[in-house]
């Protein structure tokens, strides 16, 4: 028999469904087929686990891997990842001679950081592989209009002294999330008009990128040499005004124990400020979650629940460690009782309906989850592997 990690006597955890990963993995390759697959595992994959989320990606297709910060792509390859990996948010001072030395692909928005990269080449003695990126009409990162020219000629002689290659042209949407919005095919012409510059002053870049989940999903004209699917890999729409759901399931489900369930009276007020009075008798549950798990503390009075049959929502304030929810007078909850906050199945609440309920998306809604709230890894790469139970 498989080994599965219990959640016997957890308060709460996030369950991570790998075979859903694997499957989203799979659906969005097809979307994408002619182009290079990075999986994006920023911020912890999504809260999911960057380890185990990046293996089970990588198991299941992706030929890289994409995270934002520096020390996230030390992780993955400190932890014996070999995928090729792109990071790409640094400030200067940033450990480019570690990134280098790991192998690891890194962004530039302007001639600083090619000279810093430059710099650590040099010190490491081996080149740096660098993708030029360019603002689009974001707003954000990238070199802006003319300074995608500037970025161009600084990165030149750095090539041909051989410390660094350019390898990449790439950019970002401010829209991708609205597939009709004009700026979306105006992005993607500026972006080839900008590799077309590159490659005109010599550059030979070997993958022109921009889509997001979003693009992946819906636009197949902004695919280029390589898409760079998040929210998506974790079954998560992008675009949740649309009805379809690509074919994508969720794979983390929120769940907790009810840690004491009781009788209160009509009239008495239920938790910080009373924000919550039940008009009848009636039975609540204590749920040990709070903002420090990242729950919204502006899930008070909305967030969704389900108790057994029992559809509910939060009852008062979200307090750090606990929240309440109203189960009805003829509960027969029990303390331990399992409560799904959101999941994959049906019929349960889902990440989207707390991000409706708490006026954001459902990105923030799962990687906000707080580092006490353990994720139980099912069916991971690793466990797929490990031994027989000798019992
Ligand atoms: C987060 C991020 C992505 C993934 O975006 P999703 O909307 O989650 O698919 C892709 N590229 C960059 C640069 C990002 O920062």
């Amino acid at each position: 028999m498989k080994r599965e990690p219990t959640t016997h006597g957890l308060p709460v955890w996030a369950e991570i469904d790998h075979t859903a990963l694997a499957h989203n993995v799979r659906v969005l390759r097809e979307r994408a087929a002619g182009a290079a697959f990075m999986a994006v595992v920023k911020a912890d994959a999504y809260g999911h686990g960057l380890l185990p989320v990046a293996r089970t990606a990588v198991a299941a297709g992706a030929t890289w891997l994409g995270v934002a910060q520096m020390p996230e792509a030390f992780a993955l390859r400190d932890a014996g990842v070999t995928t090729r990996l792109l990071t790409w948010l640094a400030v200067p001072g940033a450990d480019f001679a570690g990134a280098v030395s790991r192998d690891i692909d890194l962004s530039a928005s302007a001639p600083w950081t090619l000279d810093e990269i430059a710099a650590a080449a040099r010190a490491v003695g081996r080149p740096a592989r660098v993708h030029l990126k360019v603002d689009t009409g974001l707003g954000r990162g990238g070199a802006y209009g003319a300074d995608w020219s500037t970025l161009v000629r600084h990165a030149r002689p750095l090539e041909a002294e051989g410390v660094l290659s350019a390898v990449g042209v790439w950019t970002h949407f401010a829209h991708a999330d609205a597939p009709d919005h004009p700026t979306v095919l105006a992005q993607q012409e500026r972006l080839f008009e900008a590799a077309a510059e590159a490659e005109r002053q010599g550059c030979r870049p070997e993958v022109r990128h921009l889509a997001n989940s979003a693009a992946t999903l819906v636009h197949p004209s902004a695919h280029g040499d390589l898409v760079r699917p998040g929210i998506a890999i974790y079954g998560l729409s992008p675009v949740p005004q649309i009805e379809d759901d690509f074919g994508l399931r969720p794979v983390m489900s929120l769940r907790a124990r009810l840690a004491l369930v009781k009788r209160l009276p009509a009239g008495q007020g239920i938790s910080y400020g009373h924000l919550y009075t039940p008009t009848q008798d009636t039975v609540v549950g204590l749920i040990p979650a709070g903002y420090a798990d990242g729950i919204p503390r502006n899930a008070t009075n909305v967030g969704p629940v389900i108790v057994g049959d029992t559809r509910t929502r939060v009852a008062g304030r979200v307090c750090m460690d606990q929240f309440v929810v109203d189960l009805g007078s003829r509960s027969s909850a029990q303390a331990g009782d399992i409560a799904t906050l959101f999941g994959g199945a049906p019929g349960e609440p889902t990440a989207q309906d707390w991000a409706a309920a708490t006026d954001t998306i459902s990105y923030e809604i799962v990687s906000r989850l707080g580092a006490r709230v353990p994720r139980i890894h099912l069916g991971a790469a690793e466990d797929l592997g490990a031994a027989e139970d000798p019992a």
